[in-house]
């Protein structure tokens, strides 16, 4: 009897950590970054954000809404071809946590869909639509196969439609770069001329630091970064 009830102890925390499985950072003892954009593809700023990408020979991840990839094509192949990695935003960027198990699957699902039959690729990250997710969000995206990543420095560059708050440059530079580690998941939006305008300075200020931009999928793959470590002692 009492094996049985420790063993199910066991089960449950055992599961209940599994369906929490998220990532919020890569290790912070070396020196790589991951840039990522949620909430495109945009006409009116994918295309300046990947030629300052391109410029500085960053590589990011994009976290793309389906119903955007679904109007703008072109702009994910832009994205794919650019050697940058495509994560899911979900299909209509609804706030998860009011929807079913078999809406939330659906909301991933049809992004993965179209964003397979245009890159030939399979998205295995997700992010949660403006960070909100709970045991049932997190359990639908594991189940799906999907790693759940959240960030470390949320740029903040968004207009807040509820609040009507505009952030300034210098709250968006301090969110970025105010307590910036190795390891560090910077989360910012496509979509945001602002974030634009800033971008090449945060991407250089970075790099006179001694940080290298990755992928979210080189962020947490350590073996692959243990290879390409620097031989000098960096400034962090
Ligand atoms: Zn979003």
């Amino acid at each position: 009897m009492k094996i049985i009830f420790y063993g199910l102890i066991i089960l449950f925390f055992s599961q209940s950590a599994y369906s929490h499985d998220y990532i919020i950072r890569g290790r912070t003892d070396l020196p790589y970054i991951a840039l990522t954009f949620d909430d495109g593809p945009r006409p009116e700023t994918t295309r300046k954000i990947l030629s300052i990408l391109k410029k500085h020979r960053v590589p990011a991840t994009f976290f793309v809404i389906g119903k955007q990839v679904k109007k703008y094509p072109d702009l994910l192949t832009e994205e794919v071809s650019g050697g940058h990695e495509i994560g899911n935003h979900t299909y209509s960027h609804s706030i998860l946590t009011n929807l079913t198990a078999e809406k939330i699957k659906q909301e991933i699902l049809l992004t993965e869909q179209i964003v397979l039959k245009i890159s030939g690729k399979r998205t295995k990250y997700f992010r949660p639509p403006a960070g909100h997710f709970n045991y049932l969000v997190s359990n639908c995206a594991n189940r799906l196969g999907y790693k759940t990543i959240l960030c470390t420095n949320n740029a903040g560059d968004y207009f807040n439609a509820a609040t009507k708050w505009r952030p300034s440059e210098k709250y968006i530079k301090s969110k970025i770069l105010g307590n910036i580690r190795g390891g560090a998941i910077i989360l910012m939006h496509d979509g945001t001329q602002m974030t634009v305008d800033m971008l090449e300075n945060i991407i250089t200020n970075l790099q006179k630091r001694g940080y290298k931009f990755v992928t979210v999928s080189e962020l947490i793959e350590y073996k692959s970064l243990a290879g390409k470590l620097p031989d000098k002692p960096l400034k962090l």
